[in-house]
This record gives structure tokens, sequence and C-alpha cells, in this order.
């Protein structure tokens, strides 16, 4: 049988045979029947070619994942295989996360945590192991900004506030799941930094720091935890659909702007930035640590 990700056999006039297709349709029926907690419209788009889930078996940790990109990569993880912990500051964010994922017949439990009181990051911990025991991927999604303002008109508490929650969190509660994720030989840690560590957004001014410092926190620790297995890339997204972002992509002049300026046919979905997270965790993605990737519609970067 043909193998996955080599090119298609063309018949007669240089058109694909549809003996190959219908062979190939055959072969992805047949290797959704083997990943069995996941159910089959999931199992249709995370089987690989030796048939396995991608990610089966393994356990994430995501934070601020009830709404927004959080839940988007919670719900992709979770179809790709994984057991997933999804976490927010309200139960009933939790809850209605919880069912909601768990209703598509997904493996999903879920805890409060509020990632900058160091008691929930404990009870988020401890609710990951109880599935298996260990945790392979950390997703540090949650972050805030109370302010619109400038960084000169930024008081020493919403600095406090941001570098804490946005900055600080990710790297404590890496350091708690540490031990649980090196006992399972390897694993991957994706921080969620934001097209304004590149482009600073007026108005946004201490966020758009502490997103910067997500850059340099995403290659420090990728170099200090290679030599331990785990892997630290970073996802950054442009603007996209969710309630964090309304303020910017409801504001007219400055929507039209921004796509006027980047040739941006149309506004981001969480689920735009969910692929890429599975990919990261994934051993497709072995040799790429430190990278910080961009989804956005459009390149910031030179
Ligand atoms: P969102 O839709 O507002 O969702 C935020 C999630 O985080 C919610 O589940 C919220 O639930 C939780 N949360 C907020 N504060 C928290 C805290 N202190 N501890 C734990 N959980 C917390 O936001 P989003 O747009 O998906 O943003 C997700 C990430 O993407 C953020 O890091 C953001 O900076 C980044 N980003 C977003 C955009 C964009 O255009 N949307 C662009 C660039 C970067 P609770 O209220 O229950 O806590």
């Amino acid at each position: 049988m043909e193998a996955l990700g080599s090119s298609p056999a063309l018949g007669p006039g240089g058109k694909r045979s549809d003996m190959t297709a219908t062979l190939r349709a055959a072969s992805w029926a047949f290797r959704g029947l083997h990943c069995s907690s996941v159910p089959l419209s999931a199992r249709m788009s995370s089987q690989r070619a030796d048939g396995r889930c991608a990610l089966a078996e393994k356990v994430a940790v995501i934070t601020g994942s009830t709404k927004g990109i959080g839940f988007a990569i919670a719900r992709h993880l979770a179809q790709d295989g994984t057991h997933v912990v999804v976490s927010s500051r309200k139960q009933q964010n939790v809850d209605r996360a919880v069912a909601a994922l768990q209703g598509e017949g997904l493996s999903v439990t879920g805890t409060v945590c509020h990632v900058g009181k160091a008691e929930d990051r404990e009870r988020l911990v401890a609710t990951a192991l109880e599935h298996s025991g260990g945790v392979d991927f950390l997703v540090c999604n949650a972050a805030v900004n109370p302010l619109v303002g400038s960084t000169m008109g930024t008081s020493e508490q919403v600095w406090d506030k941001i570098l804490s929650i946005n900055v600080k969190a990710p790297a404590l509660l890496l350091s708690q799941l540490l031990p649980h994720m090196e006992k399972r030989g390897r694993g991957a840690v994706i921080l969620v930094s934001s097209f304004s560590a590149y482009i600073p957004q007026v108005e946004l001014g201490a966020y758009n720091v502490s997103k910067t410092a997500l850059l340099g926190l995403t290659r420090t620790l990728a170099l200090e935890l290679a030599p331990r297995g785990i892997r630290v890339n970073c996802l950054v997204p442009g603007i996209i659909e969710t309630d964090f972002s309304k303020v910017f992509y409801k504001n007219e002049s400055y929507w039209n702007k921004i796509r006027e300026n980047y040739q941006l046919q149309r506004l981001g979905q969480p689920e735009d930035c969910a692929g890429l997270v599975s990919f990261l965790c994934s051993p497709d993605a072995s040799y790429i640590t430190g990278e910080n990737i961009v989804v956005a519609g459009f390149s910031p970067r030179l």
C-alpha cells in the first residue's frame, strides 16, 4: 500500500489513479480503528503513517484554556489523543469547557488555576498527575493586560501584575512540573507570546514588553532544558478573534490600518493557532526547539 507522504500515483494523462485514491481512503479508515479512545471524526485527522494517534497516551497541561486560543489548543490536542487538563481562574468556566470537550468524547479533566497563585499551580500539577502519574506537554497560554495605556503611564502595581502573570508564572509552573515531565523521558513546552512582541502596539506598553520577554524566556529555557529532553517553543499569534482582542478588531480605524498595512485577508480564528501547537508537541518537531513561530496572516519579522 502507498506510504503516506509519498507522491500520489498518476494514471494515464497525468490524472491520479482512482484505485490509488480508494486504497488510500480505505487505509485511513482502517488506521482510524486503532485509536479507540478518540472519536472517529477526530481520529481521521490525527493518524500517523504507522497507524497510531500522533499524540496518544500523552498528558498536556494548558493554562487559560477555558475559551479562546487556549480552548482551541485543548480541543486539538485532545483530538490528537492526548489527555488534556484545562484550567482557568473561574470554576464555572472550567466546568463549561470540560463538559463541552467531554461531550465530544475527548479525554479531558480540569481544575481552577489562577497562574499567579502558587497554591493553584500546585493543584494544577496534582490534577494532571492523577491521570497517569506524569506530564508530557505544558502550554502556557494565560495572560492579562489590565491597562490600555502607555509604558510611562504604567503604575508599579500594574507592572508587577503583567510581569508576574505573563512572564514569571509560566517559568514557575514549569519548574513545578519539570520533575514530572523529565521522568517521561522527553517533553514539550509552548509559551504564547504575541505579534506585539515584534511590532509594539501603541497603548499596550507593558503588555508588549511582557510578550517580548517571552521570546527571551523561550530561548533561555530551550538551552537550559535541552539536556533534560524538554523542547521549548513559542506560539506568536497575530490578531485572533477572541474576547481578549475585541477592543482592537472592533475598532474600525485600527483594524482597517492593520488590514491595509499587512494585506490581511481575514481575522484569525483560535483554531488557526491550534494545529501548530499539536505539531510542536509531536515527534515531527523533535529537532525544533527555541523557536518562535508566528500565526498572524502576515509576517511581522524582517
Ligand atoms: P481569551 O479568549 O480572553 O481567553 C483567556 C483565557 O485565559 C480564559 O480561559 C481565561 O479564563 C483565562 N485566564 C485569564 N487570566 C488568567 C489567569 N491569571 N490565570 C489563569 N487563567 C487565566 O484570550 P485569548 O485571546 O485566547 O488569549 C490567549 C493568549 O493569546 C494570551 O496569552 C494572549 O496574550 C495571546 N494573544 C492573543 C491575541 C489575540 O488577538 N486574541 C493576540 C496575540 C496574543 P478565566 O477568566 O476563567 O480565568
